[in-house]
């Protein structure tokens, strides 16, 4: 038996190449807390998840002083048992949030070395098919200053150009009026064979504001409307759905199984779009991917498409992968050593063992706030 002797965490601080709006935010700055966990035959798996655009040494600490020191000395082959004792030991402080946040980094970094010690990728080791490739969508269509309806229209048909099936935009910043210039330019620009999605990003706070809005999107015939309110206001979700034809995906900053399940049981969700880097890990995305299953619900998680790519090949019930072609956005893409490939719509599913990728660690260097250990060998033991 082996057993895991030292947890490793970093904030990585990356800038945003060009501010960039959301339907109810602007982003400058992206905080990554990055893991490594080690056990003592030398293997190494890593996690990493997205704190905020701002304070992400909450995340270090939930990694440094709660987290760590339960997982160090743990058999990494007992995930399910390492996942419950985190759970537990950190209820007071955890549940959602960063805390969640960082126990999912740690859980993927416990997959990830299992299927790298296994020699096997991660989505095989998962149970996933032989097929080499999973559908994905181009996520883009950010607001962007002196961007304008035509510029979203020839981004959007620059992805179908490159192959992809499917794309996305924002919506939800500019008045109604405003927002359907936005999503006719999309639409004629991508044709009428494309799907197209729409993310709101919770801009809306009632259910009148919303229907003004989807009366004006539903002639384009949107694939889905995405986090059309709050995560909290499931009800709203749920009132929406029945009054609108176009299914509403949600879930992205949810946590645990149980509020997924609220989310099914309410209708809320026709789509779940459940993040494995927030909800808890690969540990808990399996439990909620399963419920989803039997509420006949499909699932797209949300971005770290070099994540997801591994947990859509290896659902029964996983439909595409959020894909983004540049690092404007999903700026962790700098930090990665190695890049998914993609064609006619698909990714490449990676060949190496575990996650299919290292850290680059001059990158790592750059933005990083240094390495800190909990464990055998540690600049701070346990
Ligand atoms: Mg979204």
């Amino acid at each position: 038996m082996s057993k895991i002797e030292q947890v490793s965490c970093t904030v990585a601080r990356v800038p945003l190449d060009k501010a960039t709006a959301f339907s109810t935010r602007m982003v400058h700055d992206r905080h990554y807390l990055l893991v490594k966990v080690r056990t003592d035959d030398g293997v190494e798996g890593l996690g990493f998840c997205y704190v905020g655009s701002a304070a992400g040494r909450l995340g270090q600490i939930a990694v440094e002083e709660l987290l760590g020191p339960i997982v160090v000395g743990k058999d990494p082959l007992t995930v399910e048992k390492i996942w419950k004792d985190m759970y537990q030991e950190s209820l007071l402080q955890g549940r959602m949030g960063t805390v969640m946040r960082a126990l999912s980094a740690i859980d993927v970094a416990i997959w990830d070395r299992n299927a790298r010690a296994a020699g096997m990728p991660l989505w095989q080791y998962l149970g996933g098919s032989a097929d080499k490739s999973v559908p994905a969508y181009a996520s883009g269509g950010y607001y962007l200053d002196g961007k304008t309806p035509a510029m979203l229209g020839e981004e959007v048909a620059g992805y179908v150009a490159k192959g992809f099936k499917a794309v996305k935009i924002k919506v939800g910043r500019l008045d109604p009026a405003g927002e359907e210039k936005r999503i006719a330019a999309a639409r004629e620009a991508i044709g009428e064979d494309i799907l197209l999605m729409l993310d709101a990003n919770n801009a809306w706070e009632d259910l009148p504001t919303a229907l003004e809005y989807m009366r004006r999107y539903e002639p384009y015939d949107p694939y889905w409307i995405e986090e059309p309110f709050s995560p909290d206001d499931i009800d709203n979700h749920a009132r929406l759905a029945a009054r609108t034809p176009v299914t509403v995906a949600t879930g992205e900053i949810e946590y645990g199984r149980w509020r997924h399940k609220e989310l099914l049981e309410k209708g809320g969700a026709g789509i779940l779009q459940t993040d494995a880097l927030v909800c808890g890990g690969i540990s808990e995305f399996r439990r909620i991917a399963a419920l989803a299953a039997g509420y006949g619900v499909k699932i797209c998680p949300h971005w770290f498409h070099d994540l997801h790519v591994h947990l859509v090949a290896s659902s029964s019930n996983g439909q595409f992968v959020e894909f983004f072609l540049d690092d404007q956005v999903l700026n962790f893409r700098r930090l990665v050593g190695r890049q998914l490939e993609f064609d006619k719509g698909n990714l490449k599913l990676p060949d190496a063992p575990g996650i299919g990728f290292d850290f680059d660690e001059q990158a790592v260097a750059k933005y990083g706030s240094g390495w800190v250990s909990v464990g055998h060998n540690s600049a701070r033991a346990a």
